[in-house]
C-alpha cells in the first residue's frame, strides 16, 4: 500500500497514509523512486529524509515503503570502492549516468556479477554460527576478505563451495533448526545499529602512527577515539593523510563530508594517489572511501558516518584493526541541524538539535577493541573525527560535545601553522586520556624509561610557556642560567623533536624506538648541561656545544642506523665533560 506526499520542504518530505511503516524504514518517493528514510512518525504521517534532490516533487505523489531499514551490503568488493553516504557506488554510477547522479537510479552497492576466488576454511560437518569464518577471498592485493556466517544463523555445514563465485550465489549450505539454509557471501546490515560482538576489551596497546607528537605526547589506543579540531589551513588534511598512510591499521575507512564541492573532489582525487608505505602499492588497496560531494543533498551526509562505521565494524568482525576517519563531523552536524530545523524541532545551542551530543556519542561508541563473535579473535576500530569549528572557536557546540566523548584531543593551532611548525598540534592544549594506561605498554615494549622521559619532556614544555611569560615582562637576562637552559631544551624539543615534515622521505615516519632515542638525546643534553652549569661551565659554551647540531639532524637517521644515536650520546657527554674540565668558576 502506498502513502501520499502532503508536503515537500527541501530534503524533507511529509507523507500520509503511512500507518504501517516503521521509523528508519527506507521508502521510495514519487514515481521517480527517490530514496528516503522515515525519521519521524506521527499517527499515519511520516517525515521522510530524502537522499536525493527533491525539486519538482509535489503533493499527491506516491510514497512506497520497502519495509527494510537503511542497510549496507557487506561482501568482497568493498575495498577500493568509493561510495556516497548511502553506499551508492560513485564510480559505477558515473559509468552509467555521467557526472551527476541521476535521480532514482538503481545500482547495487557492490558488483553482484563479479567473480571472486573463494577458498573454504570450514568443512562439511562443522558447527558454525554468526561470525564464524568459513572461507577467504583475496579481495585486493593487500586485503584478505574473511567470509563470515551472517549474524543470527547457527547450523551444521552440509556443503561448501570452492572456486569462483559471485557474492549472491550460495557458497555454503547449513542444516539449521529451520531446515537447510543456503548462504551467499553477501550480507546486509542496518547502518544505524551497531554490529554485535562477544565483549568489549579495554584498549591497552597504542595505535602507532609514526608521528612523534602523537605517539610520544598524545597517543591514541588501538580501539580509541580522537578528535582533531582545527581552523582552515592548520594541517587537518595532512594529519589525516599521515594517519591513513602510517597508522598500524589493516583497513582504512575514510568518510569525507566536504564543505564546498571542490574540497571533496580534492579527497576523491588525492586519496587514490596516496601510496601505501607498507606495501608500496596504492593506499586504496586497503581503503574504503565514502564521499559526500556538495551537489548531494545534506541528508546523505547525515547517513554517511553510519554507513562508514558499519563497514568498519564488518572488517573489525573479521579480526582486523580498522581506522575510521570522518572529515569533518562539523559538516555532518550541520546536516543534522538542517533536518532538525525542517522538522520544526525545538532548537538547542546555536540551532543544533538537543540530541546532537547523543548522536555523536552513538557514533563514537561504536569504536573500540572487541572480542569478535564466532571465533577466538579480536578486532578494533579506532575512530578519528576532524572538527572544523567556524573561526577556530573551540567553544562551539560540535567541538564541545565531541570533546566530552573522545579521549584524545589533537588541537591544531593556526599560530603554529603560521609559524610553519608542523604538525601544528598544540602541546599545551592537546591531551590524551590514554597516556597512563598505555604508559606501561611503552615501558615494557620500548624502554623502561619511556614514561619518565615523556613526563619530563611535557614538564619542560609547560615550564617554557611560564618562563616565556616572565621573559615578556622583564627580559631574558632576568632568568637564571638554569631557567635559560630549560628554554634551550624546550626549544630543542619543539624544533628537533615535535616538528616533523610529512613530505620528507625519512622524517615522515619515526618508529617508537627511534622516537625514544631522539628524545633521549635531548634529555641527556639537558640534564648533563644542568650538571655542567653547576660545575662551573659557561652557559654560552653549553648552548653552542658542537654535538647539538647532530641532535637537530637525528630525525634523518635511518631506521637501520639507530646505533648512531649511541655515538651521538657519547659525543654529547664527552664534549660536556671537557667543558667542565676546562671551565672556570665564572658562572658561579
Ligand atoms: P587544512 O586541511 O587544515 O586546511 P592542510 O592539511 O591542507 O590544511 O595543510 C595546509 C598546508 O600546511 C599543507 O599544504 C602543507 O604545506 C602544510 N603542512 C601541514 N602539515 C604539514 C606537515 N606535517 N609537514 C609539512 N607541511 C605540512
Amino acid at each position: 500500500m502506498a502513502g501520499k506526499i502532503v508536503k515537500v520542504s527541501g530534503p524533507l518530505v511529509v507523507a500520509e497514509g503511512m500507518a504501517d511503516v516503521k521509523v528508519y524504514d527506507v521508502v521510495r518517493v514519487s514515481e521517480q523512486r527517490l530514496i528516503g528514510e522515515v525519521i519521524e512518525l506521527r499517527n499515519d504521517k511520516a517525515s521522510i529524509q530524502v537522499y536525493e534532490e527533491t525539486s519538482g516533487l509535489g503533493p499527491g505523489e506516491p510514497v512506497e515503503s520497502t519495509g527494510a531499514p537503511l542497510s549496507v551490503e557487506l561482501a568482497p568488493g568493498l575495498i577500493e570502492s568509493i561510495f556516497d553516504g548511502i553506499q551508492r557506488p560513485l564510480v559505477a554510477i558515473k559509468d552509467i549516468a555521467g557526472d551527476r547522479i541521476t535521480r532514482g537510479i538503481e545500482v547495487t552497492a557492490l558488483d553482484h556479477d563479479k567473480m571472486w576466488d573463494f577458498t573454504p576454511t570450514a568443512k562439511v560437518g562443522d558447527k558454525v554460527s554468526g561470525g564464524t569464518i568459513i572461507g577467504t577471498v583475496q579481495e585486493s592485493s593487500v586485503v584478505e576478505h574473511r567470509v563470515m556466517i551472517p549474524l543470527g544463523v547457527t547450523g551444521t555445514v552440509t556443503w561448501i563451495f570452492e572456486g569462483k563465485a559471485n557474492i549472491v550465489t550460495p557458497i555454503i549450505h547449513l542444516d539449521t533448526q529451520d531446515g537447510i539454509v543456503e548462504i551467499p557471501m553477501l550480507q546486509k546490515w542496518p547502518v544505524r545499529v551497531g554490529r554485535p560482538y562477544e565483549e568489549k576489551i579495554a584498549p591497552v596497546e597504542p595505535m602507532v602512527t609514526g608521528q612523534r607528537v602523537i605517539d610520544t605526547l598524545f597517543p591514541i589506543a588501538k580501539g580509541g577515539v580522537a578528535a582533531v579540531p582545527g581552523p582552515f589551513g592548520s594541517g587537518k588534511t595532512v594529519v589525516q593523510h599521515q594517519l591513513a598512510k602510517w597508522a598500524d591499521a589493516d583497513i582504512i575507512v575514510y568518510v569525507g563530508c566536504g564543505e564546498r564541492g571542490n574540497e571533496m573532489t580534492d579527497v576523491l582525487m588525492e586519496f587514490p594517489e596516496l601510496k601505501d608505505p607498507r606495501t608500496g602499492k596504492p593506499l586504496m588497496k586497503r581503503t574504503v572511501l565514502i564521499a559526500n560531494t556538495s551537489d548531494m543533498p545534506v541528508a546523505a551526509r547525515e547517513a554517511s558516518i553510519y554507513t562508514g562505521i558499519t563497514i568498519a565494524e564488518y572488517f573489525r568482525d573479521m579480526g582486523y584493526d580498522v581506522a575510521i576517519m570522518a572529515d569533518s563531523t562539523s559538516r555532518w552536524a550541520e546536516a543534522l541541524r538542517e533536518m532538525s530545523g525542517r522538522l520544526e524541532e525545538m532548537p538547542g545551542e546555536e540551532g543544533y538539535p538537543a540530541y546532537l551530543s547523543s548522536r555523536l556519542a552513538q557514533y563514537y561508541e561504536r569504536a573500540g577493541m572487541v572480542q569478535c563473535l564466532g571465533g577466538e579473535r579480536t578486532g578494533a576500530i579506532s575512530a578519528i573525527g576532524a572538527v572544523s569549528p567556524p573561526g577556530g572557536d573551540l567553544s562551539e557546540p560540535v567541538t564541545q560535545n565531541t570533546l566530552r566523548i573522545v579521549k584524545v584531543f589533537w588541537g591544531l593551532s593556526s599560530r603554529l601553522a603560521y609559524a610553519r611548525h608542523f604538525p601544528a598540534i598544540d602541546w599545551l592544549q592537546s591531551y590524551s586520556l590514554y597516556v597512563d594506561r598505555l604508559g606501561s605498554w611503552y615501558d615494557e615494549n620500548i624502554s623502561d624509561d619511556w614514561s619518565k622521559l615523556r613526563t619530563e619532556a611535557m614538564r619542560l614544555l609547560q615550564e617554557e610557556s611560564e618562563l616565556e611569560e616572565v621573559v615578556r615582562l622583564v627580559g631574558v637576562d632576568a632568568l637564571s642560567y638554569h631557567d635559560r637552559m630549560t628554554l634551550e631544551a624546550a626549544r630543542s624539543i619543539r624544533e628537533d623533536y615535535l616538528h616533523q615534515n610529512a613530505f620528507h622521505e625519512v622524517d615522515t615516519y619515526t618508529s617508537l624506538e627511534k622516537q625514544f632515542k631522539m628524545l633521549n638525546l635531548i634529555m641527556v643534553y639537558y640534564k648533563q648541561s644542568i650538571g655542567a652549569l653547576d660545575s662551573g661551565a659557561f652557559f654560552d659554551d653549553l648552548v653552542n656545544l658542537p654535538a647539538r647540531e647532530k641532535i637537530g639532524r637525528s630525525k634523518f637517521i635511518l631506521q637501520e642506523n639507530l646505533s648512531e644515536f649511541d655515538v651521538i650520546e657519547k659525543e654529547i657527554k664527552d664534549q660536556l665533560s671537557d667543558l667542565v674540565a676546562d671551565g672556570g668558576l665564572e658562572n658561579a
